[in-house]
């Protein structure tokens, strides 16, 4: 019963395009990726500022392995916790400009941890409908009472909220969009928190790294900034999570936020406190990874640059890209088997992109999503553009 149950299922989703496969990489995540002995351009990482194989942090892995091993062997609140991961948090508090950060072993725990530590039972949680699957999820597994409003729309989210009388109430967001590469209104967010009195959780996977002055994410960008009226980065409904496996190029994430909430977690969030550290050595490397991003300016000014390079050649195109000024530039085609067959026409030209499919994303808005990364090339860029003209 159970088998056929499956296989019915599998096959199901085979007819409709929907089956994933995994490409075996023998290669770092690079500019090139070794595919079954072919070398692709590849526009299919997150890896926005080319650390993931930095070599200055390569060798940092390595001291760190000798200096620590290659466990923390267990959890933090149980003598897991090691000085790289004290640094860390620390170097990531100044960084961020929050008082306190907690590490996590990657952001989806740090989402279901945070969720489910901040609300429960009696609470409301208000989510963007694009939201990262890992929001909706920590979400559900809080047992708040969930309320999704439509992408971006905070007329619709005003109206909930003051319609609201739970005691706690939060606001949950990816900060940059992961499938459509737009960004949240972050300054009108945080004052229609303050004005409700409800807290703020923004997830900046993919901010962290690659948007603000010196990479410093989404709260330091001009938009954010207290010009505009509304000093966001010290406004204490903010809990701020970035992860640290995307423009970071290691693994693992962080939450920032005041010391209360931050304690909190460390009291309460059950995907901090039953689960083995992670490895002290990719702290180690995440300490040198921190500079990198912050003194390295030319990576985010070349990676901008080639944003704006793709946008400008493909303008002439009949190829509409969403609206997004972030590294993520998705390409609208609308339906799942045309998604596939272009990614593969792709494909067989050695370039590789994305094939964004449902559930990922909502049915019939399947997307390429090239996503750039700062060791591209201009060239790279027009070869891209040039193929997919040339299969429009
Ligand atoms: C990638 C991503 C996560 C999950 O982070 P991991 O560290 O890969 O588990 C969470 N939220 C968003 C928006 C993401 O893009």
């Amino acid at each position: 019963m159970f088998f056929d149950d499956l296989a019915e299922q599998l096959s199901i989703r085979e007819q409709q395009g929907l089956k994933r496969y995994r490409s075996i990489l023998d290669s770092p995540q690079s500019r090139y990726v070794d595919i079954d002995g072919n070398e692709y351009l590849s526009f299919g990482s997150n890896d926005y500022l080319g650390l993931s194989n930095h070599p200055v942090l390569v060798q940092s892995a390595c001291q760190g392995a000798r200096h620590y091993g290659v466990g923390a062997g267990a959890s933090h609140l149980l003598y897991g916790h090691s000085a790289a991961h004290h640094e860390l948090e620390k170097a990531l508090a100044q960084f961020t400009g929050f008082s306190r950060t907690l590490l996590f072993s990657n952001g989806y725990m740090a989402n279901i941890g945070v969720v489910t530590a901040l609300v429960g039972r009696h609470d409301v949680v208000f989510a963007d409908k694009l939201n990262h699957a890992s929001l909706n999820d920590a979400a559900i597994l809080s047992r708040a009472r969930l309320i999704r409003y439509p992408h971006l729309d905070l007329t619709a989210l005003e109206q909930h909220l003051k319609k609201t009388n739970a005691r706690r109430k939060l606001v949950i967001t990816d900060a940059v969009f992961s499938m459509d590469g737009d960004a949240a209104p972050i300054p009108n967010l945080a004052a229609l928190c303050e004005r409700y009195n409800a807290m703020l959780l923004l997830d900046d996977a993919h901010g962290f790294g690659v948007l603000g002055k010196e990479g410093r994410g989404i709260l330091f960008t001009e938009n954010s900034m207290p010009t505009h009226g509304c000093n966001v980065l010290h406004s204490p409904h903010i809990v701020y999570m970035a992860t640290l496996g995307k423009a970071a190029g290691v693994s693992g994430a962080f939450v920032a936020a005041s010391s209360e909430i931050i304690e909190t977690l460390i009291q309460t969030a059950k995907s901090y406190i039953y689960t083995t550290a992670g490895p002290p050595l990719l702290s180690h490397v995440l300490l040198h990874s921190l500079t990198l991003i912050e003194h390295e300016n030319w990576r985010r000014e070349h990676l901008f640059r080639l944003v704006n390079r793709l946008k400008h050649e493909l303008r002439k195109t009949s190829w509409r890209l969403l609206p997004s000024n972030t590294p993520i530039q998705p390409v609208f085609i609308g339906s799942t088997r045309e998604v596939l067959r272009i990614g593969q026409e792709l494909k067989a030209q050695k370039i590789l992109v994305p094939a964004i499919r449902p559930p990922t994303v909502p049915i019939n808005t399947a997307r390429l999503r090239i996503s750039l990364s700062a060791l591209h090339q201009e060239a790279d860029i027009i070869r891209l553009a040039d193929t997919l003209r040339s299969l429009a």
